[in-house]
């Protein structure tokens, strides 16, 4: 059975704005899994309605197989970690951590055990003494996540946690915090409106949009197949090509390449096409007499050392390419230049 069951959950601010429409979601003992969506999209009000500070307008929150709905926060299995981490700063570290079992009743000794167990897991159990003031943002996030573990959690919710930090600490902390909760086996919900960060930690992500789940999968699912336009552009980058219709054939509008066939599902539908840069393949010469090389323009040119993004006008439709490495074939905007759009790779979304 899953750990967490959220079921056909729905809220509403303000008399009929629907911060949640109709979320249903489940979670495993284990896993972890994102929240990804842009700002706004409700991942804290879900976050929320998990962790009880919000009750939600219709559904239902299962827990361990148990109805949770209208259960009190600290009564829930859970505990919640929050952008703004608010230690409190006129007490060690070790006692910051302690604070929490011994709320629960746990007496000072061995809260301060527990505390420093905890602690060793993030690997500050050597600076237990110290104030919240004479650490660093990283440690202090860390310390934060001592004290949402010490009381031994089987779900741990954590709200965009990593965003206050910088770009390098940011991605050293999304490995140990990744390595911690394989460590302790507990459930993560982490919200992040970063898809890298995303991608780099979840084994499942969960994009949402406007109060929707718009898809779940896992990176390389969501990466390959978007099921939304939506999807396909929040999650890296996409050229989405118009496609023409001959009965249940498709060609690319910009090139006349065959894109494949509609099925029943589809039938009927406007479908894109849909082709990751980095499988668009360039080359300067016509080679190889491929009938599936197109002529094209290159409209712009950006290297940034690990690859070199190509922009392309092909008859009036603009292509993005990605080459990894430097811009080895010596590309310049206003160059001819020939490009191959794998058919293999196009992946077909309803436009
Ligand atoms: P996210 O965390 O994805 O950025 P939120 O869940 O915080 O988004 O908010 C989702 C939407 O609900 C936003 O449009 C926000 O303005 C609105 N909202 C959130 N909380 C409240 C509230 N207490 N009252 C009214 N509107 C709210
Ligand atoms: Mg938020």
């Amino acid at each position: 059975d899953a750990l967490l069951s959220v079921r056909n959950v729905s809220k509403t601010f303000q008399r009929n704005f629907k911060a949640l429409d109709n979320i249903n979601l489940e979670v495993q003992q284990g896993e972890f899994v994102a929240l990804l969506g842009p700002s706004g999209c409700g991942k804290t009000t879900l976050l929320a309605t998990l962790a009880g500070f919000l009750q939600p307008d219709a559904g239902e929150v299962h827990i361990e197989g148990r109805n949770v709905t209208r259960m009190p926060p600290h009564r829930r299995p859970l505990n919640t970690v929050f952008q703004s981490y608010a230690l409190f700063p006129h007490m060690t570290v070790l006692d910051n951590v302690a604070y929490g079992p011994m709320r629960a009743g746990v007496r000072k000794p061995q809260a301060r055990e527990r505390a420093r167990e905890s602690l060793k897991m993030v690997s500050l159990d050597h600076l237990a003494d110290r104030y919240p003031a004479q650490m660093s943002g990283g440690q202090r996030q860390r310390v934060a996540l001592a004290r949402a573990i010490v009381n031994q959690p089987r779900l741990l919710l954590l709200d965009e946690p990593l965003s206050a930090l910088d770009l390098k600490l940011r991605k050293r902390m999304q490995l140990e915090l990744k390595a911690l909760q394989e460590k302790l086996e507990i459930s993560f919900i982490f919200v992040t409106h970063d898809q890298e960060e995303a991608m780099a930690m979840a084994d499942r992500i969960v994009v949402m949009n406007q109060g929707v789940i718009e898809q779940a999968g896992t990176s390389g699912d969501i990466y390959k197949m978007p099921r939304s336009r939506f999807v396909a552009d929040f999650i890296g980058d996409a050229n989405l090509l118009e496609c023409d219709r001959d009965g249940s054939r498709l060609s690319l509008r910009c090139c006349g390449q065959p894109a494949g066939a509609l099925d029943a599902a589809s039938a009927g539908r406007d479908m894109l096409a849909m082709l990751r840069p980095e499988d668009i393949q360039l080359s300067r010469t016509p080679s190889g007499l491929d009938p599936m090389l197109h002529a094209a323009k290159v409209t712009g040119v950006v290297s940034i050392g690990s690859h070199t993004t190509v922009y392309l006008d092909l008859n009036g439709t603009a292509i993005e390419a990605r080459r990894l490495g430097a811009n080895d074939l010596g590309l310049n905007r206003g160059d001819d230049v020939y490009l191959h759009l794998p058919a293999d790779r196009i992946h077909l979304i309803e436009a």
